[in-house]
């Protein structure tokens, strides 16, 4: 896809409103920018909101570079992976979760959703894709809605649980959609959501170092469908001024299935690059290192678990 002709718009710092920023560089031709009052790194020229509404209800599980190609071959080929990840998530909702009625924005072809409806969950969801939705609809006979929860049929003070799953940092209006959660949560509900903590976190911190970078200024994944690069500080202060109070933190690790599906690359580089990649992929580096983290709350993928704040700022 040709990103330099998409449609654009200029926005400031969605967390303090600050015009205020230092360029971090500039990918496919949209500048990631670090904002000078509140830290937080966004694309602060973006795709404008409706033309990225147009792509994603066309092109972007199918092809193109931002999204996830042939999503329905991954999953059948590396089900097992997808099993443990989905048995994980299940045992972690259990332990928050006051109720079975269960909603997720953003929930692509309904697999996770079909796994907790199999274990008992009354699942919902709501898909941008007309693709993906009608496959969970059709093939998985989910109740999935095409569309965005400002447009959905939703029952207002009825889920016991909402979750936000790799969606935040692709919303325009993020507050919107937050405001829009809290009215469909029932009183003792909860938001889960999970993002990934990019660019400054320490492996990409890292990376960005032996290359000779300046930290921040790697290729973050997926732009310019991601308009945030979230790290801890920055996703609490957006979910508190969205009117959560978070009660509980998760860290996680993206790259399981990522790793199966495109092996890392060891023969590339000088000899020494060469040798480690091969000690930090290949002999187990990363492996114990992403396990430390998960214990260390600095892994990768940041989960929080979340609750409507009644004095909160909105
Ligand atoms: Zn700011």
């Amino acid at each position: 896809m040709d990103w330099s002709s998409f449609p654009r718009e200029k926005t400031d710092c969605i967390l303090c409103g600050s015009s205020s920023s230092r360029l971090l560089s500039v990918q496919k031709t949209w500048p990631v920018v670090r904002c000078s009052e509140c830290g937080l790194v966004y694309l602060s020229e973006r795709p404008a909101e409706k033309a990225l509404t147009d792509m994603y209800s066309k092109a972007y599980y199918e092809d193109g570079d931002v999204g996830y190609k042939g999503y329905i071959r991954i999953f059948e080929k590396y089900h097992d992976t997808f099993m443990k990840i989905f048995s994980r998530r299940h045992r972690d909702l259990l332990r928050h979760a006051r109720g079975k009625r269960l909603l997720e924005i953003g929930c692509a072809y309904g697999f996770l959703l079909d796994y907790l409806s199999s274990r008992g969950w009354e699942v919902q969801g709501v898909e941008i894709s007309p693709l993906s939705s009608e496959y969970a609809r059709n093939e998985l006979g989910l109740d999935v809605q095409t569309g965005s929860i400002e447009s959905a049929d939703l029952k207002e003070h009825s889920y016991d649980v909402i979750l936000l799953l790799d969606v935040l940092e692709h919303l325009h209006r993020p507050y919107d959609i937050l405001g829009r959660i809290r009215e469909l949560l029932s009183p003792e509900g909860i938001l889960v959501v999970q993002c990934p903590w990019e660019l400054y976190h320490w492996e990409e911190f890292s990376e960005a170092i032996i290359r000779g970078m300046r930290p921040g200024t790697i290729e973050p994944d997926s732009v310019p469908a991601h308009l945030y690069f979230f790290q801890p500080r920055t996703l609490d202060a957006v979910l508190r001024k969205g009117g959560f109070r978070i009660y509980g933190r998760q860290s996680g690790n993206y790259g399981s299935i990522r790793r199966q599906v495109n092996p890392p690359v060891i023969s590339a580089g000088n000899p020494i690059e060469r040798f480690g990649r091969y000690v930090y992929f290949r002999l187990g580096l990363q492996r114990f290192l992403y396990f430390a983290a998960r214990l260390l709350h600095l892994g990768n993928g940041m989960i929080r678990y979340a609750i409507p704040d009644e004095d909160g700022q909105q």
